[in-house]
C-alpha cells in the first residue's frame, strides 16, 4: 500500500510537472511573439524563404531551379506554428525538413542541434551533414519579382484554435497541447469555416444600402471590398467598390456546401474565397485589394449556440493586425502540381464505438478523441479517483468477454464512481494456485500503468482485490488495431497515419518519462474509435533512469522477437530506440491492414535477415515517405537509429501535409 502511496505521489508530481511545463510554455509563447515577429521579418528577407507555399510547390521551385545536389530552400512550415521547413533537392527526389521553434526561443531540426535562428541551422547544415540526406550546397533565390507567399489567417488561426479546443471541450494544459497537435488538420478545417468572422472584411448581416456608405468612404479606393451576410442559409455578398460604384456579387453555397459567386470556382470557405479573388478577377471587375474594416465596436452577427465565434476571449488585438494585412499582389500565384504520393479517398465510415463512449456530441462525420470519455484524464478530479483501490461493490461486470490471454481474460465492466460512473475494462486473474508468477506480472503492470497519464496511453483506474485480482483500465472498445483494420480494409491512408502519429505521440511521452515499453506492436494497441487509438500491455515495461537509458534483461524470456531490435536479441538490451524498432514494425502492420510480419518465418530465419542487412519490403500502395520512416526505424545500430523525439514529428509533419 506504501508502495502504492508512492508511486501515485510521484505519478502525481509528474503530471504537475507536465502541466507546468505545458502552460509555462504557452506563456513563454505569448511573450516571445515580438521577438519572434522580429525574427520572423529578418527571414522575409533572406532571398531563398518562399514564405507559406507548399510542399508541392517547393518541389516545383527546385525542379524548375535544376534539381542538383543539395539545391535547397526554405518555406513557413504548415504544421508548426512559428517553425520552418527547409526543402532539399537529391538524387532528383526531395527532402523536406521540419525546422522547430524550440521553447528557448532556439532553432533546430527535430531532435537535432539548437541554433540561435533559422539561418543560423542553414549555416550549420551546410558544413555538417548531421541526419540531413546531404551538405546544404546552394540555396535556391526567388524568381524575381516573387515575395515570400503569406497566408491570409495563418497567424490569426492557432489562436483560434487554441480557445476553442480549451472552451469546447474544457482542456488545460498537456491535455490540450496534445489535443491540438494530434488534431491539428481537423480543427484547422473547422476553424476555417467560421474564421472569417474574426477578420476585418466581414461585416456580418448588414443590408445593401449599409453597406454602401461604407465602401464609399473617401478617398475612393478601387478594390475596396467587404463581405455581408445576405441569410442564414450561408448566401453571401462580396462587395466591391469600382470605379467609383459598389458591385454586389451574390455567393451562394450548394449542396455540397461548397461557396461561389454563380459560375465562379467553387471554395470551402470564405477565406478561401477572398484569396482567390485578391490574385485574380476571375469575372469580376476587378481583384480585391483593400478591406474594408468593420467599424469599431461593431459584434460579429449573432450565431447558434456552440458556435466557434461564442468563445469568450477578446480577439480584437487580432482584428486590428489583420486591418493592417496587405493581401498579395494579383499574378504572383503559380500553377500547383499534382502530389506524387496519392492518397486514396477517406470516407469515415461510423466507428462501432458504443454511444457511451462519446459524451460530448462528436461530429457526425468524424469524432475526435476529446470527443470520447477517455480523452480526458480520470485523474483530473481527485474527489473521483483519489486511490488506486476500487471498491468491488461499484463494479459492475458484464458478459461477453473482450479478449482474453494466459493471464485470464478482460471483461467490460462499469465503475460506479462518486458523480458519474465510467464504462471500464477489467483484466481478470485466472484463479489457479500455480498463477503466483502471473499476479505478479499483472501487479508490475499495474505499477507502471499507474505512472502514466497520456491520452494515447490506455490509463489504470485501479486494482480490484475481490474474487479475482482485478485491474481496473479506461475502455477502448475496438480492440487490437491489427483486427480492425483486417476487418476494415477500406480505411484510407490518412486514418492510418492519423492512428500511427497517436501512437508515436504516446511512445514519446514514454521516452520522454524515461519508460521502455518492451511489446510495442500493433495487438497491443488498442482502438477507442476509428480515429482515436492507446497503446496498451505494459506487462514488459520497465522505467529506466536518465543516466543508464536502458534495461538489461537478465536472460532471454518469452520475446515477441519480430518485433525486437538486434540489441534485444544480441545484448539483452532494452531502450528507448528499441522500442523505435518496434514501432517500425507495428508501422508496417498497419499499413499492411493488420498483415503478420515476416510471414511464414521463424524467429531465428528473421535475426538473421536482419543481420544480413535485409529488411521486410514495403506494404502494397503504402506512401514512400511511410516507407522511409520505418526503414529508418530500423536502423541496425540503436545509437543512429531516431528517437521518438524525431520519429513523432516526421510523421506529424506527413500528416499534416496528406491532411491538406
Ligand atoms: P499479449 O498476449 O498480447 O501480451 P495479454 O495477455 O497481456 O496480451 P492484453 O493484451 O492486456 O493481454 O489483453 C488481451 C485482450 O483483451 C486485448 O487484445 C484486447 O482485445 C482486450 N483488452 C485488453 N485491454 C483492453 C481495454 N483496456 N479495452 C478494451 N479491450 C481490452
Amino acid at each position: 500500500m506504501l508502495k502504492m502511496r508512492r508511486a501515485r505521489a510521484r505519478f502525481d508530481a509528474l503530471r504537475r510537472y507536465i502541466v507546468d511545463y505545458a502552460s509555462c510554455r504557452h506563456m513563454r509563447n505569448t511573450a516571445n511573439d515580438l521577438k519572434t515577429l522580429a525574427m520572423s521579418d529578418k527571414v522575409n528577407t533572406l532571398p531563398f524563404f518562399y514564405g507559406n507555399i507548399t510542399r508541392e510547390e517547393a518541389e516545383s521551385f527546385l525542379k524548375q531551379g535544376g534539381n542538383s545536389d543539395g539545391l535547397y530552400l526554405l518555406r513557413q512550415s504548415r504544421s508548426y506554428l512559428g517553425g520552418y521547413a527547409l526543402s532539399v533537392s537529391y538524387g532528383r527526389l526531395y527532402y523536406h525538413y521540419t525546422i522547430e521553434r524550440e521553447l528557448s526561443n532556439t532553432f533546430a531540426i527535430a531532435g537535432g542541434k539548437s541554433h540561435r535562428n533559422p539561418m543560423d541551422v542553414i549555416d550549420y547544415h551546410s558544413q555538417e551533414s548531421d541526419g540531413l540526406i546531404c551538405l546544404l550546397k546552394k540555396p535556391l533565390n526567388r524568381p524575381k519579382g516573387m515575395e515570400p507567399k503569406v497566408g491570409p489567417y495563418e497567424d490569426l488561426k492557432e489562436q483560434l484554435i487554441r480557445q476553442y479546443v480549451k472552451q469546447k471541450w474544457n482542456l488545460q494544459g498537456a491535455g490540450l497541447e496534445q489535443a491540438i497537435i494530434s488534431q491539428w488538420p481537423q480543427l484547422e478545417k473547422l476553424i476555417a469555416t467560421t474564421a472569417h468572422e474574426k477578420m476585418a472584411w466581414y461585416h456580418g448581416n448588414i443590408t445593401r444600402d449599409d453597406c454602401e456608405p461604407r465602401l464609399l468612404m473617401q478617398p475612393h479606393s478601387n478594390g475596396r471590398f467587404l463581405i455581408r451576410q445576405r441569410d442564414t442559409n450561408g448566401s453571401y455578398a462580396l462587395c466591391l467598390l469600382h470605379s467609383g460604384h459598389v458591385m454586389h456579387y451574390r455567393i451562394d453555397k450548394d449542396k455540397t456546401g461548397k461557396l461561389s459567386i454563380p459560375d465562379g470556382k467553387k471554395f470551402d470557405t470564405l477565406l478561401q474565397l477572398v484569396e482567390h479573388y485578391s490574385y485574380k478577377p476571375d469575372g469580376l471587375l476587378g481583384v480585391l485589394i483593400e478591406p474594408c474594416p468593420r467599424p469599431e465596436g461593431q459584434d460579429p452577427p449573432p450565431v447558434p449556440l456552440h458556435h466557434p465565434s461564442q468563445w469568450q476571449s477578446s480577439t480584437s488585438g487580432i482584428i486590428s493586425r489583420l486591418k493592417s494585412y496587405t493581401f498579395p499582389k494579383p499574378g504572383s500565384k503559380k500553377d500547383i502540381p499534382l502530389r506524387k504520393t496519392e492518397i486514396t479517398s477517406c470516407g469515415f465510415p461510423k466507428a462501432k464505438a458504443s454511444s457511451g463512449t462519446f459524451i460530448r456530441g462528436a461530429s457526425k462525420t468524424e469524432s475526435m478523441p476529446m470527443d470520447t470519455e477517455v480523452y480526458e484524464s480520470p485523474y483530473a478530479d481527485p474527489d473521483e479517483l483519489r486511490q488506486t483501490h476500487v471498491d468491488r461493490n461499484h463494479l459492475i461486470l458484464e458478459d461477453g468477454e473482450l479478449g482474453s490471454g494466459n493471464f485470464g481474460t478482460v471483461l467490460k465492466g462499469i465503475y460506479k464512481m462518486t458523480k458519474t460512473q465510467k464504462q471500464v475494462a477489467v483484466k481478470i486473474l485466472k484463479n489457479d494456485d500455480s498463477n503466483t508468477a502471473v499476479r505478479d506480472e499483472m501487479l508490475r503492470e499495474a505499477k507502471v500503468m499507474q505512472q502514466l497519464d497520456n491520452p494515447y496511453i490506455v490509463r489504470m483506474i485501479g486494482i480490484c482485490e475481490a474474487e479475482s485480482l482485478m485491474l481496473v483500465m479506461e475502455l477502448a472498445e475496438l480492440g487490437p488495431l491489427h483486427k480492425f483494420l483486417h476487418k476494415n480494409k477500406h480505411i484510407c491512408m490518412k486514418n492510418i497515419t492519423e492512428l500511427v502519429h497517436q501512437v508515436s505521440m504516446g511512445m514519446k511521452y514514454l521516452e520522454d518519462n524515461n519508460f521502455v515499453h518492451r511489446d510495442l506492436a500493433a495487438r497491443n494497441v488498442l482502438l477507442v474509435t476509428q480515429h482515436y487509438a492507446k497503446i496498451s500491455d505494459f506487462g514488459l515495461s520497465k522505467a529506466i533512469t536518465e543516466e543508464n537509458n536502458y534495461y538489461q534483461a537478465k536472460g532471454h524470456g518469452k520475446w515477441p522477437v519480430k518485433w525486437y531490435a538486434p540489441e534485444c536479441m544480441n545484448f539483452f538490451k532494452f531502450s528507448c530506440k528499441s522500442d523505435v524498432w518496434s514501432f517500425g514494425v507495428l508501422m508496417w502492420e498497419a499499413f499492411t491492414y493488420g498483415q503478420k510480419p515476416y510471414k511464414g518465418m521463424k524467429g531465428n530465419e528473421v535475426i538473421q535477415m536482419i543481420e544480413r542487412g535485409e529488411r521486410m519490403d514495403a506494404p502494397p500502395n503504402c506512401p514512400p515517405e511511410i516507407y522511409e520512416l520505418m526503414k529508418t526505424c530500423w536502423t541496425y545500430k540503436p545509437q543512429e537509429r531516431p528517437s521518438f523525439a524525431v520519429v513523432e514529428p516526421r510523421l506529424r509533419d506527413y500528416y499534416y501535409d496528406i491532411s491538406r
